[in-house]
């Protein structure tokens, strides 16, 4: 998702803040202010950090759970409607995506019930089902807590709630068929939230049902190309018919080549054959205006990239392809010959001509 940064990594997981997440910050800490001078906006700025605890605790349950099963959790964004651990896949057992799914929920349950053990212990008698600055710190943050349980279990993507739905459904209709009902539903309950957000006006209830809608969405393409692309292997994905540049030839020689063409990214191939890189168009373009026309492809290549074998998976290349954020990745055999080009543009038509065909 772009507008997101990364503030922390934390065992192997990238910790991200939306730039919306901090307009919240602000907008909070705005109301704080209001309402009660510079006191009060520090005192709202350090609830939400609070906040910004528990979700985080919430993500790592998901996380946690999800490594049990062997689902790895390349990143976590935080988002006005709280975090979305992105995991690299969705397990293939229904049974284990369901208990992913709980394992945030429960957490957050687990939080509310110490701090309620907490504020009892120490004598207080705090409402915490209602939301109000006269209640102290602690019942603020139970109530707090509660919304965000609450919330997550509502049964759309890309909360929880949606997760639990689509695991139920995937047991009984398969994952495609589970999926696109509970994103359906996802998309149908944003459009109600964010309608009755416009008229009530409610900005925040419209920002949160615009992510649920485009969560929904996300979450049905990314299944839909997974099992459109379902038995492929990287062989079968590839561009056979590209052309490579030897490691010494200048860039006026690599220009001639990219607008002889449509290819746009070179495999940059050393005296033995061997691929030492690979020149995008952008790398191409910033090395004739940093370096000049007669500066080597050496000096201006994408080197260290990650290469593919041709019998690598579907999703484990679409993966590797993306991981890595560069338009094409090297197809390498056992030898260590280059026989073929991964692009995202050749996938792309694949799927299209597969879904075609039927
Ligand atoms: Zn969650």
């Amino acid at each position: 998702m772009r507008w997101s940064y990364t503030i922390a990594r934390i065992a192997g997981t990238e910790i991200k803040v939306h730039v919306t997440f901090l307009l919240i910050v602000g907008w909070w800490a705005f109301i704080g202010y209001s309402q009660g001078g510079p006191t009060a906006a520090l005192t709202s700025a350090l609830a939400l950090f609070a906040l910004f605890g528990c979700i985080l605790l919430h993500e790592f349950g998901h996380i946690l759970m999800a490594r049990r099963y062997g689902v790895r959790t390349p990143d976590v964004i935080l988002l006005p409607i709280g975090g979305v651990a992105r995991l690299e896949r969705i397990p293939d057992v229904p049974r284990q995506e369901l208990l992913i799914a709980l394992a945030g929920p429960a957490v957050t349950l687990g939080i509310i019930l110490i701090l309620l053990a907490v504020l009892r212990l120490a004598g207080s008698q705090a409402e915490v089902t209602q939301l109000s600055e006269q209640q102290p710190f602690l019942a603020q943050l139970v109530s707090v807590n509660l919304y965000l349980l609450l919330f997550n279990l509502i049964p759309a993507f890309p909360m929880d709630g949606g997760r639990v739905l689509r695991a139920l459904l995937a047991s009984r209709l398969g994952l495609l068929r589970g999926t696109r009902i509970a994103a359906t539903l996802g998309q149908s309950l944003a459009v109600l939230g964010g309608l009755y957000g416009i008229t009530r006006p409610e900005p925040l209830l419209v920002l949160v049902a615009f992510f649920v809608f485009l969560g929904a969405n996300a979450e049905a393409a990314t299944v839909e190309t997974r099992l459109a692309g379902q038995g492929l292997q990287v062989s079968q994905m590839m561009v056979t018919d590209f052309r490579t540049v030897p490691v010494h030839a200048t860039l006026n020689q690599a220009v001639e080549l990219l607008l002889s063409g449509e290819q746009r990214e070179f495999p940059v191939l050393d005296n033995y054959g061997r691929t030492e890189g690979i020149l995008t168009r952008d790398n191409l373009i910033r090395g004739l205006s940093q370096m000049g026309p007669n500066s080597t492809v050496a000096e201006a290549m994408t080197t260290g990239v990650p290469t593919v074998q041709p019998t690598l998976g579907f999703q484990e290349a679409l993966d590797r392809l993306r991981a890595s954020r560069l338009p094409a990745l090297p197809v390498v055999d056992v030898a260590g010959v280059l026989v073929g080009l991964l692009t995202l543009d050749n996938i792309t038509d694949l799927l299209l001509v597969r879904r075609a065909r039927g």
